[in-house]
């Protein structure tokens, strides 16, 4: 079970919008979770995928055979939308067991099916409820039932999980992994939730304007992003545009960073880049040392588990997390802390 894109593109009638050069594998049992602002083209990869627009360019293929032409529903992929989408005339288990009427199988089997199936999702008990009786979370769980029940070739997720308020959210992330990963289905879940697309993914896929900037693990896209844009579109960032000046060395507005500038040449243009939980309080810095920095705090968020601030060190502010109660006047940043990213795009977000 796989799904594939091959160099597929395709643009809105009228229009010069849509996706472009679109490649992107997810293997059997894989999550790929794509992210990326409104409009940056996340569901149009997905539609490419589900049959409801054709590629103008390139191949959508599943378990390898192409199937760019095919019409949605032979496509044999479940789709869980982000609005349930249940009937809310039909019983559970006739929810769950419409795929399979629809393919012919005899109503004693579709109930079995389809009862297996909620319990599966933890709705083993409700088989017989109307969609009304249930909570937002119980609603996307029979989706989600209704989507896998017939054995799909593959899983597509569009926001499942975005009408639920935030603890419930936590909740059916779990919910979901378990059973894509006990089903061994290839997934592909659009969010715009990076949060979410990082605790759950195998890969993460970041567009920005209809292309694809970056594709991999989550620990890669947040350790290493391939330049400001995504350092500033998964979790928090500082981005300075800098200058690198000497060997290992960078100059800021905020003043000098050590750091590996690898093989670029004194004068190369820059963004530096330095995730806040990597800056680190210090007591009275050492005057003149290289990466220290003294200021005054602008903000300061307590947020449970840590305290999120922001730091005006004269030439700039540096954003900083830290577990310390006591107040923060001075941080260093470990030369290790610094990567360096191509320049020209400075905090986007
Ligand atoms: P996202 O899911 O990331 O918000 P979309 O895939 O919906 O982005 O949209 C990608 C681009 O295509 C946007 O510029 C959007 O305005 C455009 N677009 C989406 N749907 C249509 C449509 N039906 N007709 C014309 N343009 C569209």
């Amino acid at each position: 079970m796989s799904l594939r894109y091959d160099n597929v593109s395709y643009t809105y009638p009228g229009t010069s919008t849509g996706v472009f050069d679109i490649s992107l594998e997810i293997g059997r049992g894989e999550l790929l979770a794509i992210i990326g602002a409104s409009g940056s083209g996340k569901s149009t990869v997905l539609k490419l995928l589900a049959g409801f627009v054709q590629p103008s360019a390139g191949r959508v293929l599943i378990d390898g055979d192409d199937v760019s032409t095919t019409l949605p529903e032979a496509r044999r992929l479940g789709v869980v939308f982000q609005n349930y989408a249940l009937f809310p005339h039909m019983r559970l288990w006739e929810n769950v067991a419409y795929p399979l009427k629809v393919r012919g199988l005899s109503r004693g089997e579709r109930r079995e099916r389809a009862a297996a199936m909620l319990q599966r999702v933890g709705m083993g008990n409700r088989v017989d409820d109307f969609p009304a009786a249930l909570s937002g979370g119980q609603q996307q769980r029979v989706a989600l039932a209704r989507a896998l029940v017939f054995e799909p070739r593959g899983l597509l997720l569009d926001e499942p999980l975005s009408a639920l308020d935030a603890g419930l959210r936590m909740e059916m992330r779990d919910e979901i992994l378990r059973v894509q990963r006990a089903a061994g289905i290839a997934t592909l879940l659009v969010t715009h939730d990076q949060e979410e697309a990082l605790s759950i993914a195998d890969k993460v896929a970041v567009m920005r304007d209809g292309r694809l900037i970056q594709v991999g693990p989550p620990r890669a896209l947040y350790e290493t992003p391939v330049n400001a844009d995504v350092a500033a579109f998964v979790g928090q960032s500082n981005l300075w545009p800098g200058r690198v000046t000497g060997a290992n060395l960078v100059g800021t507005a905020l003043g000098p960073l050590a750091c590996d500038t690898g093989d670029r040449a004194i004068g190369d243009a820059v963004t530096v880049f330095v995730r806040p939980e990597r800056v680190t309080p210090v007591d009275e810095p050492a005057t003149a040392v290289v990466g220290q920095f003294t200021g005054t705090v602008v903000a300061d968020r307590y947020l449970g588990p840590v305290r999120r601030i922001d730091l005006d060190v004269g030439g700039g502010i540096i954003k900083l997390e830290t577990h310390l109660r006591e107040p923060v006047t001075s941080v260093a940043i470990p030369p290790d802390a610094v990567r360096l990213l191509p320049a020209g795009l400075q905090n986007p977000a």
